[in-house]
């Protein structure tokens, strides 16, 4: 009998064209997850994927796992050979490990995978309840069990009861690669976890006004990229500085257009770098009604530019709903650091609310927008988060 571990997958079972591809990305993902505690072996056996380890190190592997979009569910199993010998000891191991005093009623649920096993689904669930019942002072109550035994038949037996619910989603890069624009905010690392988890492969973009944004602002976002790293691959971010278009916009342009102007840059030169770099989406956290360039018409005006996939994940969502989520994928705390932000560098006393996308392109018929956009992305610095 031997501690292991089983991932269920979710979706990734049902892309039968994919499902290789798909339970590749995750056992590698999980086993980067997992690299420095190390294991023994993992491998599939009809549908799951099992990962044998050392019994020490069982719990903080299924605690670490349930972050790797992909899985649904993250169980810790006692494995036996298709033989009955074993199978009353590990039910019981099973029920004691998972049971306590409050524990009350329990159900058996066996699924046998493997047809040619002898012993059916409905006679191994008949077991299992009379192993316990005439072992353990419980009942059995089928509708509203205070535990489940489950009981999966393979190329092995495996019997579980703790069942830890992970993420789910779809494995990294299965969707592509976006290009997340990261500011240091609480919104913009939430829209990077949901595309993340829609299997899109991440890297950033952040913007900077150095030296009016400060280096440890800098730092901070470098911190928040860190944290999604656990949910996605390395995150290469591309940071650039924006004073110089900063600057121009505001001895050019009206005032109160600057945020407007600077977030059209911002587009733009996303826009550019992912054409370099082929990613095939764009992901901001904008959402709508928040400030004033996220009215309507103001995300409009900075969508008009982007002749690619957009992804606003964030854009119905409540700031409550997104500060839960903030709080979930511990980037809240960062995130609420007080540095400054770019945006706050000549930031307008009134910022347009609905700007007209014609008296925004008149605006910037002043500046020498190829040459703005080429001169930030050649002094672009790359930071990789790994
Ligand atoms: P966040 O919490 O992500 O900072 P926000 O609520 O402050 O968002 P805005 O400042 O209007 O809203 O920014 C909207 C979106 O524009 C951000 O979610 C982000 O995707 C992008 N963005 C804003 N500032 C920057 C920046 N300095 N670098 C990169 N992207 C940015
Ligand atoms: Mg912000």
């Amino acid at each position: 009998m031997k501690k292991i571990i089983s991932l269920s997958l979710g979706e990734v079972m049902l892309k039968k064209n994919n499902r290789k591809t798909f339970i590749d990305n995750v056992i590698k993902h999980a086993k980067r997850m997992i690299e420095d505690i190390g294991y023994e072996e993992i491998y599939l056996d009809m549908g799951k994927v099992y990962i044998v380890a050392a019994e020490s190190d069982i719990e903080e592997i299924a605690t670490r796992l349930v972050d790797v979009f992909g899985i649904v569910y993250v169980s810790i199993c006692y494995r036996i050979d298709k033989r009955m010998d074993e199978f009353e000891a590990a039910v019981l191991k099973c029920f004691d490990e998972s049971s306590n005093e409050a524990t009350k009623t329990f159900k058996a649920h066996a699924k046998r995978t493997d047809k040619s096993f002898e012993i059916k689904s409905m006679d191994l669930n008949n077991k299992i309840g009379s192993i316990v019942l005439s072992n353990r002072d419980v009942k059995v109550d089928v509708h509203e069990p205070d535990l489940f035994i489950y009981c999966d038949v393979k190329k092995y037996i495996y019997i579980y009861s703790v069942r830890l619910k992970a993420r789910g989603g779809l494995p990294i890069g299965s969707n592509g690669k976006g290009l997340l624009l990261l500011s240091g905010g609480i919104d913009s690392p939430v829209a990077g976890y949901l595309m993340a988890k829609r299997g899109v492969k991440i890297d950033a973009l952040h913007f900077h006004s150095y030296p009016f944004t400060s280096k440890r602002a800098e730092e901070k976002v470098h911190r928040l990229a860190k944290i999604l790293t656990r949910y996605t691959e390395d995150i290469k971010i591309h940071s650039i500085n924006l004073l110089p278009i900063q600057k121009e916009i505001n001895k050019n342009c009206p005032e109160r257009e600057m945020t407007i102007i600077s977030r059209r840059f911002m587009v733009r030169i996303a826009r550019e770098i992912s054409r370099r770099e082929n990613y095939n989406s764009i992901i901001t956290g904008e959402n709508l009604g928040q400030v004033a360039s996220q009215t309507i018409d103001g995300l409009n005006v900075t969508n008009d530019l982007a002749d690619m996939l957009v992804f606003r994940p964030l854009i119905g969502m409540d700031k409550v709903n997104i500060i839960d989520i903030a709080k979930q994928i511990k980037t809240f705390e960062t995130s609420i650091e007080p540095f400054e932000d770019c945006c706050t560098v000549f930031l307008p006393k009134h910022p347009i609310l609905r700007p007209k996308i014609e008296d925004i392109n008149l605006s910037e018929e002043k500046l020498d927008i190829n040459k703005l956009v080429n001169d930030a992305i050649d002094s672009m610095e790359i930071i990789n988060i790994k």
